[in-house]
């Protein structure tokens, strides 16, 4: 056993307190989103013993399961996977961020079926930074549009912007990142409240920090790498 060896959410942890204090940024302005998909509920709760809260799932049913088994331990959940229509109301009741939102229609209905008990649902538009025809994510040209019309639905608080940048452009995504937090300032003129930059992998995450992520979805960095996918 390696019980001596420093966790990796220790060492995630720290990772991120040092990036922020290089740049001159509070760490408590980036929140660390463990991306759990794949793992097991006794994974997931070995971090929330360890101090993690927010758990960042891409499959619903996998993550219904999962949600289920660790009730009653404070812990918040995100959903950021491609988001099909009919999964929604699923979503709606069970999540309290999503941040895979790419067009009107399924916000409205998240918007329709949030619970009336519940907060609002926490929402990031997901913003295809490289223009790649292939991935999810409206294109830069509709984000203003798209968040006006989100940012006037009830029952949803609005918050900010989440990107997927290609794994292979050669400056670490830092122009993809610059371009995100460029778009989320621009917003912040007529939509003040909007406080979030969803950004930034295991590999390439200190560049996120550096260009103003204030959430970072991390996977393998946190848990290892992830089986191949049956
Ligand atoms: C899987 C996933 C991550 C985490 O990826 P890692 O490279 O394992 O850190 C982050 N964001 C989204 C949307 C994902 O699907």
């Amino acid at each position: 056993m390696m019980t001596d060896v420093k966790s990796p959410l220790l060492h995630i942890n720290e990772q991120i307190k040092s990036h922020c204090e290089r740049v001159g940024r509070d760490p408590h302005s980036v929140q660390l989103l463990a991306v759990s998909k794949t793992r097991t509920a006794d994974e997931l709760a070995k971090l929330a013993d360890q101090g993690q809260r927010h758990f960042g799932e891409n499959y619903l049913q996998e993550a219904l399961a999962k949600i289920a088994a660790l009730r009653g331990r404070g812990l918040v959940w995100h959903f950021i996977g491609p988001i099909q229509s009919n999964k929604t109301r699923d979503i709606a009741a069970h999540f309290d961020w999503v941040h895979s939102v790419d067009r009107l229609k399924v916000a409205r209905r998240l918007s329709e079926q949030r619970p009336p008990e519940s907060a609002p649902l926490n929402l990031c538009i997901q913003v295809n930074v490289d223009d790649e025809a292939s991935k999810s994510g409206v294109a830069l040209a509709g984000v203003a549009e798209l968040a006006a019309a989100v940012d006037a639905l009830p029952n949803i608080r609005l918050r900010g912007l989440m990107a997927i940048p290609r794994a292979d452009n050669d400056d670490g995504n830092r122009a993809a990142f610059r371009q995100l937090a460029m778009t989320l300032s621009q917003l912040r003129n007529t939509m003040p409240a909007l406080d979030t930059l969803s950004m930034g992998m295991s590999a390439d995450y200190p560049v996120a920090i550096e260009e103003g992520a204030t959430v970072i979805r991390l996977g393998t960095a946190l848990f290892g790498p992830r089986p191949p996918k049956a």
